[in-house]
């Protein structure tokens, strides 16, 4: 019997290529997305590239704090086990915003939690990242430092896995596992699926590829006199579709093993700084990126990159792909789809 999988924010940037990986790998999946920040053509496209196993996919546009949607889901079908991705994402937002942050993230996985319990699926595995280290006092940075936020945006991340350990210690029949990505770039190799974010991207690699195809005049480098190898930040890029392998090692240790609530770093264990992203892009690309020299953004961290022993150790899973392998695919997808998945020449 397969085992059906319940993904939320299945429609989004990393939720979508692991969607395509579970299918691929033989699960039932069911996609929950509010479509706030996605776009279901991302869900097409994710059927399209699964071929047969395309049929397996169900998609409901369902915002996670509706209870009674989520109640009916689970009556309906019993999940083996959740990957929960929805949430928002955006750091500067989450300043100006914070309970619209606390509201969607908090009350959504709360929600979910809830009616997890209420059915009897104990299995998860839930979106961290590492901005749940802060400001690293060194690095690389292994899952037992000391956890931190500065903004409210890494606080909903801190809090939801304070809230996971919390109910694994008050019902040890939970399983649930923590991801703490790194930095998820890159794009699914066929340039049929990738990062489509709304508005002005705040991350590195989308603002890079909006700048090579025309869409913003140049990047703007924040920082150029940190204590890095060339001044500028230094981050562990992870190409996206090791990420999504990640999840199905997460998920089989969660049908294999007795685990607990445990966390795992998913990153690569290379620190890249963003003039070396910028070169990587560049050669991939033949495109020229213009940059403006700026100062420090805010709340921003030096120097952060992963231990990635324990995932390897416990998880036998390993990023394969480099910043080069990062770059050819961010850009095969931003050269079809200079616009995501709204572009009207979209050559897909
Ligand atoms: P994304 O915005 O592309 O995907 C998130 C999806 O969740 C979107 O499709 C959005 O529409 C949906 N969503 C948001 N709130 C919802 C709600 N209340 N109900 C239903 N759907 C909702 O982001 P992503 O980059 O794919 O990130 C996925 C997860 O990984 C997020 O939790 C994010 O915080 C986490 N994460 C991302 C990064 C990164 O750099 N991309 C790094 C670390 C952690
Ligand atoms: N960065 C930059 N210009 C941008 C966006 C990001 O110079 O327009 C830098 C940022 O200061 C950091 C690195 O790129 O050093 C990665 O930033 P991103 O926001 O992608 O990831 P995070 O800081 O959340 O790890």
């Amino acid at each position: 019997m397969e085992k059906k999988i319940l993904v939320t924010g299945g429609a989004g940037y990393i939720g979508s290529h692991t969607v395509l990986q579970l299918l691929l790998g033989g699960f039932k999946v069911t996609v929950i997305d509010n479509l706030d920040n996605s776009s279901e053509v991302a869900i097409k496209r994710v059927v399209e590239l699964a071929g047969d196993f395309g049929s397996n996919l169900v998609f409901h546009q369902i915002d996670l704090r509706d209870k009674p949607a989520l109640e009916k889901l689970f009556a309906s079908t019993n999940f083996d086990a959740v990957i929960h991705f929805a949430g928002l994402k955006a750091v500067g937002e989450s300043v100006q915003k914070p309970l619209l942050y606390y509201n969607n993230n908090i009350i959504g996985t709360i929600t979910l939690l809830e009616v997890m319990g209420a059915y009897g699926c104990k299995k998860l595995v839930f979106s961290s990242s590492a901005t749940v280290y802060g400001w690293p006092k060194e690095v690389p940075c292994t899952e037992e430092f000391p956890l931190a936020a500065t903004n409210p945006y890494g606080r909903t991340k801190l809090f939801i896995e304070e809230i996971c350990r919390d109910i694994y210690r008050s019902d040890s029949e939970w399983q649930i596992i923590l991801l703490r990505y790194f930095n998820p770039v890159g794009a699914h190799p066929s340039g049929y699926m990738g990062e489509d974010p709304r508005g002005i991207p705040n991350n590195l690699m989308p603002f890079i590829q909006q700048v090579a195809v025309g869409r913003r005049p140049a990047l703007t480098v924040f920082g150029k006199d940190y204590n890095t190898k060339d001044g500028t930040g230094v981050r562990d890029y992870i190409h996206v579709v090791d990420l999504s392998d990640g999840h199905s090692a997460a998920l089989q240790k969660l049908f294999d093993s007795n685990i607990g609530c445990e966390v795992y770093n998913l990153g690569t264990g290379k620190g890249t700084s963003v003039l070396e992203m910028v070169d990587a892009f560049e050669k991939a690309s033949g495109k020229k990126i213009p940059l403006i020299m700026a100062g420090r953004r805010p709340g921003d961290a030096e120097i952060v990159f992963a231990s990635t022993e324990k995932a390897e150790r416990d998880l036998n899973w390993k990023a394969k792909y480099g910043i080069a392998e990062m770059c050819r695919d961010q850009w095969n997808w931003a050269s079809k789809n200079p616009y995501g998945y709204e572009s009207p020449d979209s050559s897909n």
